[in-house]
């Protein structure tokens, strides 16, 4: 059950209402920071609502399911800001992610770690476990990829993401990872969800090839909804007719979700596209409809690499994407973020 409080309540009405809550057992809490929805929990049948009907100080009660969603863009919350490490994500402040599709060997890795640094990245994006459409292909280096992650990582200072796959790899994964990402393909794994709501690491949750916007939107909703809000929504592109790209990147999405949620959205052009030649256009496009940051497959030897390597660009064109980005931010009131200096 909800309570809508009257606008300009006073303290002493609160505090009898809340009273109220303890006299009838009722758990309560506000859900928005100017404290005029109240939630209540526990039995909330016709004749305990109606104790509430005729206090001072309430304007209305409502059902549970009329709460707004926390997701929602509201007059409190316009736009969140996510960290990743260094990387910066909403509030006017884009950041790029990138790295190998997959984490492949060590020395690799920070090699790729390094150029992407180079070129303007503040996070280093690597899967460990893969989710392959094919249960032949390469499935990820597994927990010998966490370990070349957290040496990255300490060796860089780069924020680091990688793919959480399954609820048993989540204290590994957790230990590396400056935040989790939720693929495409599990998106809709709603026990994933809960379970990553319960932590406070960032969740970068990727769209469903064929999920709706508002599929999306519920399922960042799980994830707040357990208690973590730190979640960035990254649009990858939608499946559909035409084969000449991998997917189509939804920009129509972008500038949708970034009028309807206070949450950061992030576009990921590699895994639209499906090829390196369209990735730098892409991202350009995405900046453009209001993303808060990149997320973008680099490999020094794209014919070499264990998954996705026609999509892959080089960390010089990334170089390139990058002061795109701050250009088409600043154009627009943004900016990219920098790294800090370090402190001596
Ligand atoms: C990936 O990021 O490498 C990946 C598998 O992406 P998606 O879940 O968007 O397909
Ligand atoms: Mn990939």
């Amino acid at each position: 059950m909800l309570i809508r409080l009257r606008k300009r309540t006073t303290a002493a009405e609160r505090d009898s209402i809340q009273s109220l809550c303890n006299e009838l057992g009722l758990r309560s809490r506000f859900l928005d920071d100017a404290r005029e929805m109240l939630e209540l929990e526990g039995d909330t049948s016709a004749q305990v609502r109606s104790r509430f009907e005729d206090c001072s100080g309430v304007q209305a009660i409502l059902e549970a399911s009329d709460a707004p969603e926390a997701f929602a863009k509201t007059a409190e919350r316009v736009g969140t800001t996510v960290r990743i490490g260094p990387a910066e994500f909403g509030g006017g402040v884009a950041s790029v992610i990138a790295g190998p599709c997959a984490v492949e060997d060590g020395d690799r890795l920070l090699e790729i770690a390094r150029a992407v640094q180079n070129a303007g990245a503040l996070a280093l994006r690597g899967g460990a476990f893969k989710p392959r459409t094919s249960p032949y292909s390469f499935q990820g280096a597994g927990t010998d990829a966490l370990g070349h992650l957290a040496r990255a990582r300490a060796e860089t200072g780069l924020g680091v993401v990688t793919e959480l796959l399954d609820v048993r790899h989540l204290e590994a994964v957790a230990e590396v990872a400056d935040a989790f990402q939720i693929g495409s393909r599990s998106m809709s794994n709603f026990a994933l969800l809960k379970e990553v709501g319960q932590t406070q690491t960032p969740v970068l949750l990727k769209r469903g090839m064929a999920a709706t916007l508002r599929e999306f939107l519920l399922a960042a909703e799980y994830v707040l909804a357990g208690g973590n809000p730190h979640v960035i929504l990254c649009e990858r592109g939608i499946r559909s007719f035409d084969s000449v790209t991998r997917n189509v990147l939804d920009v129509g999405g972008v500038a949708y979700l970034k009028q309807t949620t206070h949450l950061p959205v992030i576009v990921d052009p590699s895994h639209a596209a499906g090829r390196s030649d369209l990735v730098p256009a892409l991202a350009r496009a995405g900046l453009a409809a209001g993303a808060d940051g990149l997320l973008v497959e680099v490999h020094p030897n794209p014919s070499e690499a264990h998954s996705d390597g026609a999509q892959a660009i080089s960390a010089r064109t990334l170089a390139e994407v990058v002061r795109d980005a701050r250009t088409i931010l600043e154009m627009d009131g943004r900016r990219l973020a920098t790294p800090q200096p370090e402190l001596t």
